[in-house]
């Protein structure tokens, strides 16, 4: 559905005046945690770039940051098995450079490229682009529908709706969840303006980044926070995405954790905290695109 005010306000009305405990989220998630270190270049990329730094990490990534933001990025690692073996793979350059067109068209389009698209973009045949898109869906960088012809979602976008709204080059798109919604930004090198919802009472939040996504704009609530959840199973936007979210206090964070069936894992963050730790994570990944 292209987006419009009316598709923003139709999304808008779906999630968030909904009991949040009965929307059923899309899939969600945090690509990037590593995926900043396991980068492949492309055979004809300038080097001694930012990407190539940034896959020294995750020392280089962790220190220099807030202390919230250390311990989110240091207790995913820690907590969240086989992130690190689906993660640490490194991608093939073929493998990279179609992750990084599935990231554009996203970013470009508003929706997710087609396979014949992306084997046009590439330059391979179609049933090659095939078998590069389901070699990243092993990587847990994006999901693909059960005939693998159809991109469901790429980390950060989601290609159905979701609670994270992120108006993008005059654009709706949606994101896994709250780090991606604030990610986005620091990714493309744009502003953003994002709005969801708290998961714990449903009351609208609004988030404005500015400039090129390396800090915030206009916010609100003022005393917003993000739950950054640690769980981590075979795909991101199946586990901990879903329980990545916004919430307009403290208070209603703590409320729904204390709701939650099992002891959540993770780290709360401002909003100020939740954008540092998603530009460490997404700032990398499109470094040398065309689209910054
Ligand atoms: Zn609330």
């Amino acid at each position: 559905m292209p987006a419009n005010s009316f598709t923003t306000a139709l999304a808008a009305d779906n999630f968030c005046n909904r009991n949040p405990a009965t929307v059923a989220y899309s899939a969600l998630m945090v690509l990037s945690l590593v995926h900043p270190f396991r980068r492949a270049r492309r055979p004809h990329a300038i080097q001694a770039d930012s990407r190539d730094k940034a896959r020294r990490l995750p020392a280089r990534l962790v220190t220099g940051h807030e202390p919230a933001v250390r311990s989110a990025l240091m207790g995913r690692g820690r907590i969240r098995s086989g992130l690190a073996e689906t993660w640490g793979r490194k991608l093939t350059p073929s493998e990279d450079f179609t992750w990084r067109t599935v990231l554009e068209r996203f970013a470009s389009d508003g929706r997710p490229a087609s396979v014949q698209e992306i084997a046009e973009r590439i330059g391979v045949p179609d049933d090659e682009a095939r078998t590069l898109l389901a070699d990243l869906r092993s990587h847990d960088l994006l999901g693909l529908d059960e005939s693998a012809t159809t991109i469901t979602y790429a980390y950060p976008f989601a290609n159905t709706p979701t609670e994270h709204r992120v108006q993008l080059y005059r654009r709706l798109v949606h994101a896994m969840c709250a780090i991606d919604a604030l990610g986005i930004a620091g990714m493309l090198g744009t502003n953003t303006r994002i709005e969801s919802c708290c998961r714990a009472c449903g009351g609208r939040i609004e988030v404005r980044t500015t400039p090129n996504g390396k800090a915030l704009g206009h916010y609100r609530p003022a005393e917003a926070f993000v739950w950054y959840d640690f769980a981590y199973a075979q795909a991101a936007a199946a586990s901990c995405c879903p329980a990545i979210a916004f919430f307009c206090s403290n208070e209603h964070l703590e409320q729904w954790l204390l709701a939650q069936s099992r002891k959540r894992v993770g780290s709360r963050l401002t909003l100020i905290e939740g954008l540092e730790l998603s530009r460490a994570l997404f700032e990398p990944v499109l470094a040398m695109t065309s689209l910054r």
